[in-house]
């Protein structure tokens, strides 16, 4: 399974702002969160973008089909005098399809990390980078920038990770994904009552420690580290 996680804007272009924020700052945080919880799970995560730049939205979405995304999140912040979270799909979508079922998963568990903010609900338009992917893709619009309650809590790293938690409990729930076996959780038959086994190269037996000495000699010549051990028998 491949993820796609797009922080929107960046660079020139600094999203919305307010309250001394800017959402490309804060979508990055929530992006680099969600990668960063992702590891322990069977599944390639691609951020892009990764830092402060700039990229079309036709560069981003180009990238995502490039790249075979299963999923494409991006990450907004909203503005223009409301409160809450919301989520989005293509308009053209019906309530059936794939990026619905995973869209109603994911605003769930976005809503379940973060119970005190509004839910303004599951939503639908004709966004550029909804309309021009290839695979599921959904948009979330956390809090609003320019709200001084929505920003106080976008001012929060704790809340942040709280966000960023609800959308990874979302990807994972909606993509079946399980988490990498570790070396803790190999069956321990297989990992220990096991003595550790060496095996040793010999490269000749001598009644005569001179002649094993000679051969020493040459094997060290040829660049082969050696010793030599006695027996007896
Ligand atoms: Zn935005």
């Amino acid at each position: 399974m491949r993820v796609f996680i797009n922080p929107g804007h960046g660079g020139k272009d600094p999203g919305a702002v307010g309250n001394g924020l800017r959402e490309k700052d804060i979508v990055l945080k929530i992006a680099r969160k969600m990668v960063d919880q992702l590891k322990i799970y069977d599944v390639e995560v691609k951020m892009f973008r990764s830092d402060d730049t700039y990229y079309t939205l036709e560069q981003i979405c180009n990238e995502a089909n490039r790249w075979n995304a299963d999923l494409f999140v991006s990450i907004h912040v909203n503005a223009g005098g409301g409160t809450g979270f919301e989520s989005y799909i293509y308009s053209g979508l019906s309530n059936n399809s794939t990026t619905a079922k995973y869209r109603q998963v994911i605003h769930e568990e976005i809503m379940k990390k973060i119970p005190n903010v509004r839910d303004r609900g599951k939503k639908k338009a004709n966004f550029y980078v909804l309309g021009n992917t290839k695979m599921p893709a959904i948009l979330t619009e956390n809090l609003f920038i320019d709200n001084k309650t929505d920003a106080t809590k976008l001012k929060s790293d704790a809340f942040l990770t709280d966000v960023a938690t609800g959308h990874v409990n979302g990807i994972v729930k909606a993509l079946k994904l399980q988490k990498k076996q570790t070396q803790k959780d190999v069956p321990k038959s297989s990992t220990s009552n096991k003595k550790n086994v060496y095996y040793r190269v010999v490269t000749g037996s001598f009644t005569n420690r001179s002649n094993a000495e000679k051969r020493v000699a040459e094997l060290k010549k040829a660049g082969y580290d050696s010793f030599i051990e006695r027996f007896e028998k």
